[in-house]
């Protein structure tokens, strides 16, 4: 069996940002030579997601105003773990939306279903996060 293990990293200029990494990990497949396996994709971090769904800038949208009413990040004082941090809300929008997805490996390529691919999600940016991916087949 092959093994395969990368980190990539994000750095994103605003708190909260969507991005698609969908072309990072088919150039880790890519990278990795493996046919057939699976590919796993997490999030190193506890204040960022790892998640598949539509690159339709009108959901991004409904993402980020349905996580700001389930887990708005102001007032800071809301929240027990702010004592610390101001990131409460970073935490529990993370909780939500996941920590990795794990993708089929078929034929060299991620075997997605229709429409899906793979996103970042950032709930506390402006600084280098790392993102794992590792990769197992043949
Ligand atoms: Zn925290």
């Amino acid at each position: 069996m092959k093994s395969y293990r990368k980190e990539l990293v994000f750095h994103t200029p605003t708190r909260r940002a969507f991005i698609n990494i969908t072309p990072n990990i088919e150039q880790c497949l890519k990278e990795s030579g493996i046919k057939e396996g699976l590919c796993l994709v997490n999030a190193m971090h506890i204040t960022a997601s790892v998640f598949i769904n539509d690159d339709e800038p009108g959901l991004h949208r409904d993402f980020e105003k349905w996580l700001e009413k389930l887990a708005p990040e102001k007032p800071y004082s809301q929240y027990a773990h702010n004592g610390y941090e101001d990131n409460a809300d970073a935490h529990l929008k993370r909780s939500i939306m996941g920590r990795e997805v794990v993708v089929a490996v078929t034929d060299g390529k991620l075997d997605f279903g229709t429409w899906e691919q793979i996103f970042y999600g950032e709930f506390d940016g402006k600084r280098d996060k790392r993102v794992l991916v590792k990769i197992i087949g043949e």
